[in-house]
C-alpha cells in the first residue's frame, strides 16, 4: 500500500482533555497546530441521558470500561494484573465525554510531597506555576462554585453559583459543621446558569452518560469550537500507530492510520502526546527504535512507571426519609478535605479527600447501586423500596504514592483493529493506600451515621475506578528518574513533549483534569516563549 505523506508543524495525538487545551492555546498565540484523534465527535444532543433506557445503556454500550463497550475506537487494555479496571472514552473530548466534572484543584503541598512528607516525588513546578492557567482553564470549561475557601489557595469569583446540596447534602454538610470538619461547595464544570449556547443543569443526574443540555462541559463544547474557530486543524478517525524518530533520535512525525485502512506519515515540527496516562505509554513504548530501544524517550526505563490511579473506597448511608437521592447531579457537591494533608500521628503518609455523591437510579439500585445488597426473589420490591431515593453516599479520593512496578506496558500478543499492540496496567494496593482506605471508610461512616443515617454500607475499593491515570510518563529535574522536564519535553527528545496526567508526579487526593489540563496550558506557552514554534 503506498504511504501517504503530508507535513505541519505542531502535531497533537489525542483529543480529550489535555489535548484540546493544548491545541486550543497554541492557536490562540497563532501557531499552526494539527491535531489527530482515532475516535469521532460526539452529538451532545443524542446523549444517552435524554433517552429512557439510559441506565441499561450505562452497564452495557456506554460502560466507561473500553473493554466492555468495545467501540471501534477503543483499543484493548489487558487488566487481568491490575484491581482497578480502566474507564476511559476514546473520541472528540477524550474521557471529557463520559466524565462527572468534578474539579477541585490539587493544593500547593501536593507538589512537594517528597520534601515535605518524605514518600513519592515532587514536581519541578509549584502550585503558582500553574495558578494562572487553572484560572484560564476554569473559564473556559465554566465552573460552578463559591470562592474563598480558606483550605484552599484564592480564585476568581466562580463562573455560576454552586451545584445545589440537595437534601442529603444538606444534611451532611450540617453534620460536618457538627463535627467541625472542613467542608466547602465543590468547583464543578457544571453550569447553574445558562451561557451561551449551553443551559444551566437540571438536575437530570446520569452525568456520566454524558449531558444533552451541555450545562456540564465537555472539551468537545468548550475549547474545540474554540479551536477550530482560530483555524486549528483536528483530523478524526485517525489512529497513531508509533512516533518516528531519526538517525539522532529526534522526533520527525507520526505513522497513522485512517479507518479505512489507509497509512499515513505526518511529518511534524514537534510531536505532542494527549492520549492520556495509558494510551500515551502505550504509543511511546511502541515507537522503540535502533536509536530508542526502549520506546521513544525511554534511556531512563520511566516510561510507563509509577501508574497512580486514586483507590476510591465508597460509603452509602441509608435514611428513614426519602432524600430525593436520584435528583441532582451524579458526583459531587460538597467538598470535604479535613484529612487531606499529612498526619504523623495517622499510620499512612498523606491523605484523601471525600466527595457526597447522590444515589444511584433505578436499575442500578435493583442492582445493588455503589455498596449496597439487595437480593432477588420475594424480598426484592421491599428492600428496593428501603433503598431507592433513601441513599447517599460518600466517596474516598485516597492519594496513591508512585511505585515503579504499578505501570503501563504494551502486550503485542493482543492488538487493535489495526494490529497496534494492546497496553497491560499492572497494579496492584500499596500498604499505604490499604491503611488510608480504612481510615477513609470510617470517616465516612462516621459522618453519614452524624447525619442521621440509619445504617451504612462500606465498599473498600472500588475497581470499576480506574479513571485518574497519572504518572506513566512522569515531570521532574533529573532525567534518570523522570520522563519529561518542567516544560513537558523529554528530557532525550526536546522535541517530543507529553501534556497529560501521564506526567504528574503526585496523584494528589482530588481529581486530576484541571491540573493536567493547567499543565497543557502552560507547556503551550513555554514553546511559544522559547520560541520553538
Ligand atoms: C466515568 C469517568 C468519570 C470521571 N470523572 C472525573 C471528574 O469528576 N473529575 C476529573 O477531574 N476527572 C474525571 N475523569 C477523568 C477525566 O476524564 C480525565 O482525567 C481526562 O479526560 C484526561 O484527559 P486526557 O487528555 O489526558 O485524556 P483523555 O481525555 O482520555 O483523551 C485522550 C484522547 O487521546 C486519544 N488517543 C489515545 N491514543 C491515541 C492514538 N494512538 N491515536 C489517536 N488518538 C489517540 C483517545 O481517543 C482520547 O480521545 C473521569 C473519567 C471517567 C471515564
Amino acid at each position: 500500500m503506498t504511504v501517504l505523506h503530508d507535513e505541519v508543524n505542531v502535531l497533537v495525538v489525542g483529543a480529550g482533555a489535555a489535548g484540546a487545551a493544548f491545541t486550543w492555546r497554541l492557536a490562540s498565540l497563532g501557531v499552526e497546530v494539527t491535531c489527530l484523534e482515532q475516535g469521532e465527535w460526539q452529538r451532545p444532543e443524542s446523549s444517552l441521558t435524554a433517552l429512557k433506557n439510559w441506565e441499561s445503556k450505562r452497564i452495557s454500550e456506554r460502560s466507561p470500561n473500553p473493554n466492555i463497550r468495545r467501540n471501534p475506537a477503543d483499543y484493548p487494555i489487558l487488566d487481568d494484573t491490575s484491581i482497578i479496571k480502566p474507564a476511559i472514552y476514546n473520541g472528540v473530548g477524550g474521557s471529557t465525554i463520559l466524565w462527572s466534572a468534578h474539579t477541585p484543584r490539587f493544593r500547593p503541598s501536593d507538589f512537594r510531597v517528597k520534601s515535605l512528607d518524605g514518600v513519592g516525588a515532587d514536581w519541578p513546578i509549584t502550585y503558582w506555576d500553574l495558578a494562572e492557567y487553572y484560572e484560564i482553564n476554569d473559564e473556559i470549561m465554566g465552573t460552578s462554585g463559591l470562592h474563598g475557601d480558606p483550605g484552599n489557595p484564592p480564585r476568581a469569583p466562580r463562573t455560576t453559583p454552586p451545584v445545589p446540596l440537595g437534601i442529603a447534602g444538606s444534611r451532611i454538610a450540617k453534620a460536618l459543621n457538627e463535627l467541625k470538619w472542613h467542608w466547602w461547595p465543590s468547583d464543578g464544570n457544571i453550569l447553574t446558569q445558562d451561557r451561551g449556547s449551553r443551559r444551566a443543569c437540571n438536575g437530570c443526574g446520569p452525568c456520566e452518560m454524558g449531558c444533552a443540555t451541555g450545562a456540564r462541559a465537555s472539551v468537545d463544547i468548550t475549547y474545540w469550537p474554540e479551536a477550530l474557530a482560530l483555524g486549528a486543524e483536528l483530523r478524526t478517525g485517525a489512529t497513531v500507530r508509533r512516533v518516528l524518530s531519526d538517525a539522532a533520535g529526534k522526533a520527525t512525525g507520526v505513522e497513522w492510520v485512517d479507518i479505512t485502512g489507509q497509512e499515513h506519515i505526518t511529518h511534524a515540527n514537534i510531536v505532542v502526546m494527549a492520549g492520556n496516562g495509558i494510551g500515551t505509554p502505550r504509543i511511546l513504548l511502541n515507537s522503540a527504535s535502533k536509536e530508542h530501544p526502549r520506546g521513544i524517550g525511554n534511556s531512563s526505563d520511566q516510561l510507563g512507571r509509577n501508574l497512580m490511579l486514586h483507590p476510591i473506597p465508597v460509603v452509602t448511608g441509608v435514611f428513614d426519609e426519602d432524600v430525593e437521592s436520584w435528583s441532582g447531579n451524579d458526583a459531587f457537591a460538597l467538598l470535604i478535605q479535613e484529612f487531606y494533608e499529612n498526619d504523623d500521628t495517622r499510620d499512612f503518609k498523606r491523605g484523601y479527600e471525600m466527595q457526597v455523591t447522590r444515589g444511584q437510579g433505578p436499575l442500578v439500585t435493583a442492582l445493588g447501586g455503589f455498596s449496597l445488597d439487595v437480593p432477588w426473589g420475594t424480598d426484592h420490591h421491599d428492600v428496593f423500596e428501603q433503598y431507592f431515593g433513601r441513599v447517599a453516599t460518600v466517596a474516598v479520593t485516597c492519594e496513591d504514592l508512585p511505585h515503579p512496578n504499578n505501570k503501563v506496558t504494551i502486550d503485542s500478543t493482543v492488538t487493535d483493529r489495526f494490529g497496534i499492540p494492546a497496553a497491560r496496567m499492572w497494579y496492584e494496593l500499596e500498604e499505604n493506600s490499604k491503611r488510608m482506605i480504612t481510615h477513609g471508610v470510617k470517616s465516612a461512616t462516621d459522618l453519614l451515621l452524624k447525619a442521621g443515617a440509619r445504617e451504612t454500607y462500606a465498599k473498600p475499593f472500588a475497581p470499576a475506578a480506574g479513571f485518574h491515570l497519572m504518572g506513566t510518563a512522569r515531570m521532574g529535574n533529573d532525567p534518570r528518574e523522570s520522563f519529561v522536564d518542567q516544560a513537558c519535553r523529554s528530557h532525550d527528545v526536546p522535541n517530543l513533549l507529553v501534556i497529560d496526567g501521564s506526567v504528574f508526579a503526585s496523584a494528589a487526593a482530588v481529581n486530576p483534569t484541571p491540573t493536567l489540563q493547567a499543565v497543557a496550558l502552560r507547556a503551550a506557552d513555554l514553546l511559544r516563549e522559547d520560541a520553538l514554534v
